[in-house]
């Protein structure tokens, strides 16, 4: 963590002792954020309306002839670019999750919490949508500090109603949005096809998300980001002196202050504490006392201290994308041994995670003797174990299958069946017989290997045993 010099002779370190959203009393302190504007703020919307679109359109786009993206927990069928996932495929997840969850490491070790500001749904929906609408409807900060302080007139109760319902409706958008991802497109369509009535489940959880989106949007805020995310809790273990993150040039902007005619202009530094960096900010901190867990990056101070050092005929920059060693030495970005050691990592576990994904099988199979039974003899003296065997298909065509059997010599008799297909996208379960002469039995206990193929093309191999009695 960045710790400030010359700030800290001024301001000590308290503010790490305390939240900016709270009193000294536990009561949480309501932040009203100036709105932001700049450069940064500019291309982050331009972000924002990119991330939007692929949210919103994500669920109705189609791949393969199948939603494209659909991640229902409920039924466990999770379909990725038009590719069907089972739970079978819990390997693939785990892996795809920690490949994921590296990334986002060393993206942070590198670039701090860019993530936070930028992509984030929590931060693009705050900032980019709900803040949006407040600012349009009460006004910048001062004009909302001023409405939040005034009695409940006719003003106070229109625009603080209109907000609301508007915030509702952008959170029903969104929990639909969000269902449509969950439980599929098709689902959510019976809802208005069906009429609300005939599925309450699903209109209960439409609503119990809307009233989440709400209450996050409308009140929980900043906490998100400042106590609840784990992710921005750990940012103390993955940030280092060299990493580049939103930080204040205390070298260049100490002794902060604004200089007077009388006072020697050469003794003071850059920052001429007009506070609008930290009246920018959406969680209420001071850049200027150092790299905080509370800071997402969001780089709404970089453009409000732009904005004061062209005024002041300033370089710009004094708070933008820096680290530690910047700052202190000067040292530009710097790939050190640990950055290098996660990179290698991240690069083997993303290997690893395309090739299992390329040699997916398409089918899966799972086989067993059936439980709790020994061998039978038939009357022509052969002698038979029963199996079951399940199969996932994990494509959208139905698939064929031909069991050959391996070892031990013999045949594999269907029961009630006559060839074996599994329906697209779905589990089948069979039982078949295996039935041996007794000449070619070696043991009691036998290994039996079957090939599991499809229109003659080889899929996998399944193995089990045989009981025999003893010869
Ligand atoms: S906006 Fe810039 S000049 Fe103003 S207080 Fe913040 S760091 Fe100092
Ligand atoms: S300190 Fe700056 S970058 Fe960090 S959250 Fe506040 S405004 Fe955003």
């Amino acid at each position: 963590m960045h710790k400030v010099e010359p700030a800290k002779a001024l301001d000590g370190e308290h503010y790490r002792d305390s939240l900016p959203n709270v009193n000294e009393k536990g009561k949480r302190l309501w932040i009203f954020a100036k709105k932001p504007k700049g450069n940064l703020y500019f291309y982050r919307t331009l972000f924002a309306w990119f991330l939007y679109i692929v949210f919103f359109t994500s669920p109705f786009l189609k791949m393969n002839g199948h939603q494209m993206l659909l991640f229902n927990v409920l039924e466990r069928k999770f379909i990725i670019f038009g590719m069907p996932f089972w739970p079978q495929d819990l390997n693939l997840f785990a892996l795809l999750m920690l490949t994921f969850i590296l990334f986002i490491i060393v993206f942070t070790v590198l670039f701090g919490r860019v993530w936070c500001g930028w992509a984030c749904p929590q931060t693009i929906f705050m900032e980019m949508l709900f803040r949006k609408i407040e600012y349009l409807i009460e006004g910048d900060y001062n004009q909302q500090k001023k409405l939040a302080e005034q009695d409940w007139d006719t003003e106070k109760i229109a625009k603080k109603t209109t907000k609301h319902v508007i915030f509702y409706l952008i959170s029903f958008l969104i929990a639909n949005t969000f269902l449509a991802y969950t439980i599929g497109v098709h689902n959510l369509k019976l809802l208005v096809t069906d009429g609300l009535m005939a599925h309450l489940g699903k209109l209960s959880a439409l609503l119990l998300f809307s009233t989440i989106f709400y209450f996050v949007f409308a009140f929980l805020r900043e906490i998100v980001c400042v106590i609840i995310c784990p992710y921005g809790r750990l940012q103390g273990l993955m940030l280092d002196q060299s990493s580049i993150v939103v930080a204040y040039n205390y070298i260049r902007g100490e002794p902060r202050g604004k200089a007077h005619k009388q006072e020697n202009t050469a003794i003071k530094g850059d920052c001429i504490d007009c506070k609008l960096c930290v009246n920018v900010c959406p969680t209420g901190i001071d850049i200027r006392n150092g790299t905080q867990l509370e800071c997402t990056n969001c780089t709404a101070c970089v453009d409000a201290c732009d904005e004061v050092m062209l005024k002041i005929d300033k370089p710009k920059r004094l708070i933008g994308f820096n680290s530690k060693n910047g700052i202190d030495k000067g040292e530009g970005f710097k790939f050190s041994l640990r950055n290098v050691g996660y990179s290698v990592v991240l690069i083997i576990l993303f290997t690893v995670l395309v090739f299992l994904v390329a040699s997916r099988k398409k089918v899966e199979t799972t086989l067993n003797r059936t439980a709790g039974m020994l061998y039978q003899t038939q009357a022509n003296g052969n002698i038979s174990n029963l199996y079951n065997i399940e199969f996932v298909n994990k494509t959208f065509d139905s698939i064929p299958i031909e069991l050959e059997l391996v070892i031990p010599k013999g045949k594999i008799v269907l029961v009630d069946h006559d060839n074996i297909i599994i329906p697209n996208d779905e589990l089948e379960k069979t039982s078949f017989f295996i039935e041996v002469e007794p000449k070619s039995i070696e043991s009691n206990r036998n290994e039996v290997i079957i090939n599991v193929k499809s229109k003659g093309v080889f899929i996998e191999q399944v193995k089990s045993n045989f009981l025999a009695p003893v010869n």
